[in-house]
């Protein structure tokens, strides 16, 4: 089987195709932090795309409550059982090295098996699966946010209060949300599983889409995909997936003026939680190296923003700033050994940062750039023990044709509204 390399593995792996990438890569950062799971994502993209007939059960946004909720249920669980179950078989471990981390390997090296690897694990009667999956039942696919807001048991203690105030240590009783969507994978699983190459990823923006006309249903996408985002309709008899709002990327949207415009349920987002981008990469699927980029900063330098699950080997180009008060190791699972780092760097971040973070939906145009101007000090205080100073400088958001999209301030405008309009109820 062909080698690749998976910068976020840190190491090359087997992958059923040779190494083949696209001139940039649909990309996006979710700040779990700000999540309130209103579902207006969810909602923007089922009535633009999953409104018909044989559609009703297929959510290709959603958002679910961790740790129990899932869609379909226990997708990642069961991900992570068939994982475990073959590195058992083979007498291996799991595990990171995280020893000496460098550009091609920004979180160490995974010296697990990836669900190709350890698809050789699981022999049936038509030999091992390319991609080591099972098929969710009916039932799974029923809730798109079951266990919505449920919490783990709380054990007792002062939920987050301590003698020096309230604080947002690791809580002993906790939930937060996940929002999903296809990944848009360097290397996919949908893909490589497929029998009829009926998928594929488009070379001009790394889109993963599936041929409606050769697609035969067999669900072998559904089956490998460890994210569960491609869906079979049984009224067609063909699997769909999310199709990145590709006209907007495109810049065919009527508002686009011809530039990237974000995907309806990015653009939609209440909590401005959401980032999205296209981003520059090298022949060998590296990105390449772009220190303006709003995605390219907060993945590549300022590491805030991890993949979901990297240890399943797809590289998937969806990136998320971990929740603070979560407990470690159950997000090291989760993202994978950057996690402390990320969350040290989200808890007190840098003034570049503090700033870019502004951009999070401030204009539906994707931003290919970003430009600082420094502004006065606002505010001071110690986070961690450690002094930190608020700037309140001015960040400006440029479109794919360097035009200025947007320019926002660190520090949000107060409007003081005149007493006339004071609710008089
Ligand atoms: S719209 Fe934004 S805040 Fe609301 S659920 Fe979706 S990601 Fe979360
Ligand atoms: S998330 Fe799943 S459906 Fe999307 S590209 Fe990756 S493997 Fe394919």
């Amino acid at each position: 089987m062909p080698q690749v390399y998976n910068w976020q593995l840190g190491r090359t792996m087997e992958y059923p195709y040779e190494e083949r990438h696209p001139k940039s890569q649909f990309a996006f950062v979710f700040n779990t932090n700000r999540c309130i799971a209103c579902q207006t994502c969810t909602m923007a993209c089922k009535s633009t795309w999953t409104f018909g007939k044989g559609q009703e059960a297929m959510w290709w946004n959603n958002v679910e409550t961790k740790p129990y909720g899932g869609y379909p249920q226990f997708w990642d669980i069961k991900a992570l059982k068939l994982l475990d179950d073959a590195h058992q078989k083979a007498g291996a471990t799991m595990g990171w090295e995280t020893g000496k981390p460098g550009p091609s390997k920004p979180y160490g090296e995974y010296s697990g098996m990836t669900l190709f690897e350890a698809a050789r694990q699981r022999y049936g009667p038509e030999g091992h699966q390319r991609v080591l999956g099972y098929l969710p039942t009916d039932e799974e696919w029923r809730f798109p946010n079951i266990y919505e807001d449920t919490s783990t048991a709380y054990q007792g203690g002062r939920l987050g209060i301590s003698a020096e105030g309230a604080s947002l240590p690791e809580h002993k009783s906790w939930f937060f949300y996940l929002q999903r969507l296809c990944n848009h994978c360097t290397y996919p699983a949908c893909l490589a599983a497929c029998p009829r190459k009926a998928i594929y990823k488009r070379p001009e923006d790394g889109i993963v889409l599936i041929d409606q006309e050769r697609c035969r249903g067999y669900r072998a996408c559904v089956e490998a995909c460890p994210y569960k985002k491609p869906m079979y309709r049984p009224t067609t008899r063909v699997s769909e997936k999310c199709v990145a709002c590709y006209p907007r990327i495109e810049g065919t949207d009527p508002l686009s003026e011809g530039v990237p415009m974000e995907t309806r349920c990015m653009a939609s987002c209440v909590g401005k939680i959401r980032m999205q981008g296209l981003v520059k990469t090298n022949p060998d699927g590296s990105w390449v190296e772009d220190r303006q980029h709003p995605l390219y900063y907060m993945v590549k330098i300022e590491k805030v923003a991890l993949p979901l699950y990297p240890q399943f080997g797809t590289e998937p180009n969806g990136y998320y700033i971990p929740p603070r008060w979560v407990p470690r190791p159950y997000l090291r699972q989760m993202f994978g050994p950057g996690v402390d780092e990320a969350i040290d760097k989200y808890t007190a971040p840098s003034r570049e940062l503090l700033a870019v973070m502004q951009l999070f939906r401030t204009t539906q145009k994707m931003l290919s750039r970003y430009e600082i101007t420094q502004g006065p000090k606002v505010y001071e205080t110690t986070v961690n023990g450690k002094p930190w100073a608020m700037y309140n400088d001015t960040v400006i958001g440029y479109d794919a044709r360097g035009r200025e999209a947007v320019r926002v301030t660190v520090e949000e405008p107060v409007h003081v509204r005149p007493a006339q309009y004071a609710n008089s109820i």
